[in-house]
């Protein structure tokens, strides 16, 4: 047979593909990098043409920096592989600003409280934080969690809540929040995977909500440290060419895209869990692997943003039995204050409905008035298939030990097969790094 067209095929630019093709290419090897998308970055999506057309006669466009990051979005210096990134490439990122205080929403009922519960009910809140506590140190996040005798925290949240005791509005919050870093439903999500967000924080309660919605952001979105990526690697990337087809034979494997194809003599696949099944592998991919891509995750929440006028500027909002589960300012402009908001279930609200948004902000801030809305619609995206991953009640006790091992000349990595921060920017980086340190030694 002819010689492989180059050492390694990687399907999809994301940060994982993205990083893996720059370690490959520094160590000499040829790399082809094949995306779907007219664009690189995957899951994060850094976009400057929002919230910028004419409005009550203020200036078009959004002043520098203020351009909207669709995806991901925070890092924490304890997600330290792309925090290392980020310093090898001097990209700007900044601190998020702390609120005055924080805001709690009963129902759609703004507390006027400094802590969620009412003084009668301190001693359950003081009983969630320990039950958490407890938990998050049982987890050991370097090793597979899958492999610690964990099964009883691998259930939907809402159950553990339920196994924990827990009891009247610290119950409630819990739940919210737990659904609100899984983007998960409390049904479906696993308590396990939002654990893991505790432990890897140092078991710190604080830590984990800096890890959500209070840690760092870039200055120039998450695109410049992914362009960063993308031109030290000096892969040759392929955009717009949805992978069909990846053939294995005894000594190369034929990857084919919309447009073409190419021979390697390995691949790296880097799809989102639910996409996975959409590729025909030959042979057939794993039953473990395919039996979880159809499953899907559950992280099939979404995000919105919101163009406010009304609301205070630092407001950083949880609630419960509400359609966001949190909603927060990340800054303010001449046009309002610009909020960010999440919920965990994907047809919560209709995103681009600026009524219906509103509606669901005044839950936080009753005087709230909504000028605009940007989202996008990771779950009915079919390179994406959701949001962040969430392993579902389960997933992770059955399936975790399947989903990075390769499949003869057919290597994987996403986020989703990372140990430590599966559902992040991090997690990606890592699992790069990680599967072309895999690919070097076998090369
Ligand atoms: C709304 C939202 C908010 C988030 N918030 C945060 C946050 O604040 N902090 C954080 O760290 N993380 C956050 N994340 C998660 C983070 O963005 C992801 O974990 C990370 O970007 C995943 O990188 P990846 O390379 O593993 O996968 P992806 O970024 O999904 O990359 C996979 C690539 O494969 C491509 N692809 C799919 N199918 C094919 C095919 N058939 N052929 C070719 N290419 C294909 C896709 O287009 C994509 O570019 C968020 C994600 C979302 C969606």
């Amino acid at each position: 047979m002819k010689q492989p067209q180059v050492d390694v095929v990687i399907v999809g630019a994301g940060f994982a593909g993205l990083t893996a093709a720059r370690d490959l290419g520094a160590a000499g090897r040829r790399v082809c990098v094949v995306e779907a998308r007219d664009r690189i970055g995957g899951r994060t999506w850094y976009r400057t043409d929002l919230f910028d057309g004419p409005l009550d006669g203020l200036p078009d466009g959004l002043p520098d920096g203020h351009g909207l990051e669709m995806g991901g979005t925070w890092i924490v210096p304890q997600q330290t592989f792309v925090s290392a990134e980020v310093r090898r490439y001097g990209i700007a990122i900044s601190d998020s600003a702390l609120p005055s205080r924080m805001t709690w929403s009963d129902r759609g009922t703004v507390l006027d409280s400094l802590l969620p519960v009412p003084p009668a009910e301190l001693d359950r809140l003081e009983h969630a934080v320990r039950a958490l506590l407890a938990a998050g140190a049982r987890l050991d996040v370097d090793r597979p969690l899958s492999a610690q005798g964990l099964a009883d925290l691998d259930v939907p949240i809402r159950r553990w809540a339920d196994e924990a005791g827990l009891e009247g509005n610290a119950r409630e919050l819990l739940i919210s929040w737990f659904c609100g870093c899984g983007n998960a439903s409390a049904d479906t999500g696993s308590a396990l995977d939002v654990l893991r967000w505790l432990a890897a924080m140092d078991n710190s309660l604080w830590g984990m909500v800096k890890a959500s919605v209070l840690g760092q952001t870039f200055d120039d979105g998450t695109a410049s440290l992914a362009r960063a990526l993308a031109d030290d690697g000096g892969a040759d990337i392929r955009l717009s060419s949805p992978v069909r087809s990846v053939r294995q034979s005894a000594d190369h494997v034929v990857v084919t895209y919309d447009g073409g194809s190419v021979s390697a003599r390995r691949v790296l696949v880097t799809v989102p869990l639910g996409v996975l099944q959409d590729i025909a592998f030959e042979p057939a991919l794993a039953p473990a692997k395919l039996a979880i891509s159809k499953e899907n995750h559950a992280g099939q929440g979404q995000k919105v943003w919101a163009l406010a006028r009304g609301v205070p500027e630092d407001l950083s909002g949880y609630g419960w039995g509400t359609v966001f589960d949190y909603v927060g300012a990340m800054r303010t402009h001449p046009r309002g204050v610009v909020l960010v908001c999440f919920a965990p279930e994907h047809d919560a609200v209709d995103g681009e409905d600026v009524r219906a948004v509103q509606r669901a902000v005044r839950e936080y801030a009753p005087d709230a008035e909504v000028i605009a809305t940007a989202t996008h619609d990771w779950v009915g995206d079919p390179w994406s298939r959701g949001t962040w991953t969430t392993f579902r009640a389960g997933q992770i006790t059955k399936y975790e030990r399947h989903l990075a091992t390769p499949e003869g000349l057919v290597h994987f990595a996403g986020a989703h097969t990372a140990h430590r921060w599966p559902g992040f920017i991090d997690g990606a980086v890592d699992s790069g790094r990680r599967a072309a340190a895999e690919l070097l030694e076998l090369l």
